[in-house]
């Protein structure tokens, strides 16, 4: 069911899936519906639900067209490895790195990254100190990131590891015009420059999500991001 669904799904969203690829979201889901009895991966854990608020949600990019072929990608605050999994099972050419400060959540990532034969980078660390870190700012073409923080304090995290050229991309929800104007200074000091949000849909959902994406146009000075915590409580 979860494969066919899958299939469907991103199909209807413009998006090919391969039987490897959909075999991959089916022990995926398995394997959280197991890991779940262990500790708190998601409350979204109904067969339907999963597939479209998880799996199709996360792969969303792809039908835009916004993933370069073995583009370098980042996806910050990853939880139960949301969006970077589910884009790296979709686009196994893509060189992931899946960061959060939440130790627990990444062996599980591991154990499932082993059981679908796939490799990514895991990186147990504060954004903020992911970011600072020389072998990781200014390293990659894509950063994303999702449900992790507001618009400001979210630039904060992933501007700076992008390179000049490459882009910040953000699931949001429906209205996220106040979240974006309340981040311009932000954007500006931290090299960035926002598009106009690209709206999209989920086959028979009426959610109608938004990708947010801001293009690294200047370097970010050294000076960001500040201390960890420092961009939430006190945001740009
Ligand atoms: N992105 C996943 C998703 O869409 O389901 C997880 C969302 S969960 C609500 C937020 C995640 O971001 C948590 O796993 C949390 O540990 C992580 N997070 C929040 N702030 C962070 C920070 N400053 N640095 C690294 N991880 C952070």
């Amino acid at each position: 069911m979860i494969a066919e669904r899958v299939r469907n799904g991103a199909q209807r969203m413009g998006i090919e899936l391969d039987a490897q690829a959909c075999e991959r979201f089916a022990r995926y889901y398995e394997l959280l519906v197991e890991g779940n009895t262990r500790m708190n991966l998601t409350a979204v854990l109904e067969p339907a639900d999963a597939v479209d608020r998880h799996f199709l949600d996360c792969i969303a990019p792809i039908a835009q067209d916004l993933l370069p072929q073995g583009a370098k990608v980042v996806d910050v605050g990853t939880g139960a490895g949301f969006p970077g999994l589910p884009l790296l099972i979709a686009r196994p050419d893509l060189k992931m790195t899946l960061v959060d400060a939440l130790n627990k959540r990444l062996g599980f990532i591991q154990g499932v990254l082993d059981e679908l034969g796939l490799s990514a980078e895991i990186v147990h660390a504060r954004a903020e100190d992911f970011s600072r870190d020389i072998k990781y700012r200014e390293q990659f073409d894509i950063a994303a990131a999702r449900a992790v923080a507001a618009v400001s304090p979210l630039m904060e995290y992933l501007l700076p590891c992008v390179k000049r050229g490459g882009c910040a991309l953000c699931w949001k929800g429906p209205d996220i015009s106040q979240e974006a104007e309340a981040a311009r200074k932000a954007i500006f000091l931290l090299g960035g420059k926002a598009r106009v949000p690209i709206g999209y849909e989920i086959p028979d959902r009426d959610w109608r999500h938004n990708l947010f994406i801001v293009d690294k146009v200047n370097n970010t000075p050294k000076a960001y991001p500040r201390r960890a915590g420092t961009p939430s409580k006190n945001p740009l």
